[in-house]
């Protein structure tokens, strides 16, 4: 049900968003470089992904 905002305080209205930080995007070890990579991603710095190059790299 919708409530007047000044009706809400500050409190109650921060205590409401206090699960809606951001968290870290999460990282793994490249199986073929090391590099860390995001998973189930492929590498940003070799382009492996599954044990293969999927993407042409500068720094092959
Ligand atoms: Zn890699």
């Amino acid at each position: 049900m919708a409530v007047p905002k000044r009706k809400v305080s500050k409190s109650r209205r921060d205590m409401r968003r206090s699960h809606r930080s951001l968290t870290a995007a999460s990282r793994s070890e490249c199986p073929n470089c090391g590099e860390l990579k995001r998973p189930h991603h492929v590498c940003s710095a070799c382009g492996y992904y599954d044990g293969r190059e999927v993407v042409q790299t500068d720094a092959a």
